[in-house]
């Protein structure tokens, strides 16, 4: 396996904020980032290397837990720079980055930004979550909703331009993210799960290594569950693309068919096609483009239309038997979801 090339900074641990954020002992050291240093700002968030002199009170109006710490947090020995208290956090630089820069209103009008990178959108969810901005929170769950739809329709005619680049690997990722956070992304399992089954398995492998360079590593239970829903899921996929989507090679013709020859374009054009024929887990091909293509023995139109409805409903019944086929329970009426395997 070739070595990871994207390393990127691993996020703090999961915890309580009050043990993140101490008081900082030498902020003489800290980088000013180029354009969150506001002279007129009333406080100082810091990370290892990097320090961001920004506003409170945008702060506290859209971070419960920050309003918090600032109220109740007075220690007389805080340290200050310059006369601005100094708040220290364990986030990376990048993340704490994106976060302030929506904060303070440089990407305010965020519907605007078409395209956010995939690492951004990841921290807009951790540290969302983390500091309960729900604004910052929503706008991440909804980008991954965009690329990973919970309707057929939204697969087919994906968002142009992007809601959030692609990059390599991302499939597994958004896969691990939404196990371990299930009560929250539970609906993005089907879309991303489907997704990683049509990746080969070093693309999948290579996926989860990019992901370890960020993420906490999921325990080994939650790493096995992935596996054991990609690895059923191809198997039960490669038998629904036969069984559902191209389920017109049966033979059946139309009600109305006009020609003799339609039952042996059939035999002789679909079932020679080897794209058609070989195990394969894309069962949300669309192959309507290929039905036209291969009418070359000129069946009847009525047969032609016939088969791509039948095409089309399959397509239909292997998306709704996504869940089954990952084993993702649907979410409970009116609470969370909490299956004992996934919570
Ligand atoms: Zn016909």
């Amino acid at each position: 396996m070739a070595p990871s090339t994207r390393k990127r900074p691993r996020p703090s641990s999961p915890g309580p904020v009050d043990a993140d954020v101490t008081l900082t002992n030498e902020p003489s050291k800290f980088n000013r980032h180029p354009d969150l240093w506001y002279d007129d700002g009333n406080v100082i968030i810091a990370t290892k290397t990097q320090a961001c002199k920004v506003y409170r009170g945008l702060l506290s109006r859209e971070s419960p837990v920050l309003n918090s710490l600032f109220e109740t947090d007075v220690d007389e020995k805080r340290r200050t720079y310059e006369g601005t208290p100094v708040y220290e956090v364990t986030d990376s630089d990048d993340d704490i980055a994106a976060v302030l820069k929506y904060v303070c209103g440089m990407e305010r009008n965020h519907k605007d930004v078409a395209t956010l990178t995939f690492e951004a959108t990841l921290a807009y969810f951790r540290l969302g979550t983390k500091y309960e901005i729900t604004r910052l929170r929503e706008e991440a769950i909804s980008r991954l909703e965009m690329c990973y739809p919970s309707t057929l329709d939204s697969f087919d005619c994906p968002r142009n331009p992007r809601p959030i680049t692609h990059t390599i690997g991302q499939d597994s990722e958004v896969s691990l993210l939404a196990l371990q956070n299930y009560a929250t992304l539970h609906q993005l399992l089907p879309a991303a799960l489907y997704a990683c089954c049509t990746l080969t398995t070093t693309k999948l492998i290579s996926g989860i290594e990019f992901a370890f360079d960020f993420m906490e590593p999921p325990p080994a239970s939650k790493l096995a569950d992935f596996w054991a829903k990609v690895y059923n899921g191809r198997a039960r996929l490669e038998e629904s693309r036969v069984d559902d989507t191209l389920c017109f090679l049966d033979g059946a013709v139309s009600n109305n068919c006009e020609r003799p020859a339609c039952e042996k374009t059939i035999q002789s054009s679909f079932r020679q096609d080897r794209a058609l024929s070989r195990p394969n887990p894309n069962a949300l091909e669309n192959v309507g483009p290929t039905i036209k293509k291969n009418s070359g023995a000129k069946p009847c139109k009525s047969c032609v239309t016939y088969w791509i409805s039948r095409h089309v409903e399959g397509r239909q019944r292997v998306w709704d038997k996504l869940r089954d086929i990952f084993d993702i329970p649907e979410p409970a009426a009116g609470g969370d979801v909490a299956p004992a395997d996934v919570s």
